[in-house]
């Protein structure tokens, strides 16, 4: 086994979802390569942290049922392809970098919820419960699962794929997660009901991730994603004018 069969299947290898001839060959790569051997050690300490950092998605447990049970429905987990694990990758370097030359310090609440949301969406076998490109079967899939209807307008002319979507927790909140691709990086975009008012875009920046959040008729939106903050900006500004 090479290190391009290898790699895509390190996440599932890691959730024990390989079937056992495949998982013998991934063991075997993983005692001769080094690199396959780090990465795999890298994202079992990621995924141990994000396990330790959930406080707030167990309190959900109605709608992670609901989850798991759509998500059964579903098709066999094609996202696991090699781009997402790059993107995981990158994650994982980022959090390395930022442990290695920064003390740790504390991020507000929210911020660091919307960034574990975004990895746990990586690593957890959930990006997406309805995998699509077409946003007329994204938007109506949400239809009857929460008491709103989130936009879910088609960016790929602007270079913005859509991969589905699926559902969340936000602040407590069930919300719509709209799911974009642009090259490698993954968006995820948040949206649940608000009755505050209007709010401009408002940028932070968190272990290498950008996290951006505004408000709009009555609806508040979080997109978060490793992709720099002058393309995500780009997007959020594609997302509020529709
Ligand atoms: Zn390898």
């Amino acid at each position: 086994m090479t290190c391009v069969e290898a790699e895509p299947l390190i996440g599932a290898s890691l959730d024990g979802e390989l079937d056992p001839q495949t998982a013998l060959r991934m063991e075997q790569h993983f005692t001769t390569c080094a690199s396959c051997a780090l990465l795999l050690e890298r994202l079992q300490r990621l995924q141990q942290e994000i396990a330790e950092a959930d406080l707030d998605w167990s309190a959900h447990a109605d709608l992670r049922q609901l989850a798991a049970a759509i998500r059964r429905q579903t098709n066999p987990p094609w996202w696991r392809g090699p781009w997402v694990w790059r993107s995981v990758l990158g994650a994982v370097a980022a959090l390395a970098l930022v442990s290695v030359f920064l003390p740790s310090q504390p991020a507000s609440s929210l911020e660091r919820q919307m960034v574990d949301n975004h990895l746990r969406s990586l690593l957890a076998n959930h990006l997406v419960d309805v995998p699509s490109s077409d946003q007329h079967q994204v938007k109506p899939w949400f239809q009857g699962k929460l008491d709103f209807a989130p936009a879910v307008p088609d960016l790929s002319a602007q270079g913005f794929v859509l991969m589905g979507g699926r559902l969340d927790v936000v602040g407590g909140r069930p919300a719509a997660a709209i799911v974009y691709r642009r090259r490698q990086h993954v968006v995820n975009l948040w949206v649940s009901r608000t009755s505050g008012s209007d709010r401009p875009v408002s940028t932070s920046e968190l272990e290498g991730f950008h996290v951006l959040e505004w408000q709009k008729g009555g609806a508040a939106y979080w997109a978060v994603s490793d992709l720099n903050a002058e393309e995500l900006g780009e997007f959020a500004k594609l997302i509020r004018s529709h």
